[in-house]
């Protein structure tokens, strides 16, 4: 029995979602669930915009208009379209958010009298679109010659998936990639997410998470989703889903969730701890000379992200041995 509070690693056992999905497809799984039991009257989903190559949120009343996208990383500003799109929106309504989205979103829905289930995904860091530009850039892509893009799915871990005009298609892994360099760079993140908080209290209804470091690639290639339970109708939610077949888990401790996380972790405690850090490190990511130099040539970008990867880890390494955690 799934108890409130539990840690769970779990997947859909509808494989096409899990297929399709960022990692075990529990979080579509979820919405199909909650449309066709009548527990919710709306849903936040994205579709893709081929003219701007960026997804875009959309409400929608049903399991069938709900599209499973897998995780988007480009920013979309949810909480503004949720404020100019409330009038759409059919309580119950089932809302995916970023951990810094949840409260703001949830406040604005209670404020509107909306029942809301949120579904909270655990995150890293978001990318500003230039860091799709950049990668179209470092595969030889034109953006006029992209007719879709996806960031996951395919599997465990996944990775992108570029679709072009003529069907072709050019897949960038999860690991050990451009892709993930670009990730890690931190040139293209979202200015608040140098200062992030991974201890964030959210109200959130249950956390999703990638089982990084737990689930290697090399045995498990279709993919699970860590999930911590934060609410009791969740819990009972998933006890449900688990009985009919609709999903498989098995319980799992916190500091395994945790040890998924850990280099996020360290990280933003890190720069809380030393906000002149973060401070400095921002101002020079953002620095436009520094940015034209590394981004103009692949041997400068790959320096950058050596010595700002290495430089980070001994910064870290000390705060461990000075016993900071
Ligand atoms: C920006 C970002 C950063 C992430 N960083 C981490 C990380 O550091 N560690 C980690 O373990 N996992 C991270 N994830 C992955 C995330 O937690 C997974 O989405 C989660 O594992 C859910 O997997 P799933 O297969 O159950 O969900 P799915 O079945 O794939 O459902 C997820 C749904 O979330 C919605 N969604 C996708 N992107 C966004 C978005 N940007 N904003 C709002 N809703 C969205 C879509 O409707 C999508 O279908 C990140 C995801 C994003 C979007
Ligand atoms: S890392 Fe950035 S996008 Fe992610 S929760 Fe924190 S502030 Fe939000």
């Amino acid at each position: 029995m799934i108890q409130c509070n539990d840690i769970i690693l779990a997947y859909s056992n509808d494989a096409e979602i899990r297929q399709r999905a960022t990692s075990g497809g529990i979080g579509s799984t979820l919405v199909n669930r909650l449309f066709t039991q009548g527990r919710i009257r709306s849903a936040i989903s994205f579709e893709y915009d081929s003219e701007q190559l960026k997804y875009m949120p959309r409400i929608v009343a049903s399991a069938e208009e709900y599209a499973v996208s897998g995780s988007i990383y480009h920013e979309i500003n949810l909480f503004a379209y949720i404020r100019e799109h409330i009038e759409e929106i059919k309580s119950p309504f089932l809302c995916f958010a970023l951990p810094c989205q949840v409260n703001p979103i949830k406040t604005l829905l209670d404020k509107e009298g909306i029942e809301a289930y949120i579904v909270e995904l655990t995150c890293s860091s978001q990318q500003t679109f230039e860091a799709t530009e950049y990668l179209l850039t470092r595969v030889g892509v034109l953006k006029s010659d992209v007719s879709s893009i996806r960031y996951r799915g395919e599997g465990w871990p996944g990775g992108v998936c570029i679709t072009l005009n003529d069907g072709g298609t050019i897949r960038i892994p999860n690991n050990n990639s451009v892709w993930m360099s670009i990730f890690h760079s931190h040139l293209f993140i979202m200015p608040r997410c140098f200062f992030c908080r991974a201890d964030r209290e959210t109200a959130s209804d249950i956390k999703l998470a990638d089982p990084w470091g737990i689930d290697s690639p090399a045995l498990e290639k279709l993919g699970r989703t860590f999930c911590h339970v934060k609410s009791e109708r969740m819990a009972s939610i998933l006890n449900g889903m688990a009985d009919e077949g609709l999903i498989s888990y098995e319980c799992r401790s916190e500091k395994e969730f945790l040890q998924s996380q850990h280099g996020t972790v360290v990280r933003k405690n890190y720069n809380l701890r030393h906000l002149w850090f973060a401070k400095m490190i921002k101002s020079v990511l953002n620095n436009k000379l520094y940015r034209k130099s590394v981004l103009t040539s692949s041997f400068l970008f790959d320096a950058h992200c050596f010595l700002y990867t290495y430089g980070c880890r001994c910064l870290y390494k000390i705060d461990q041995i000075l016993g900071r955690k």
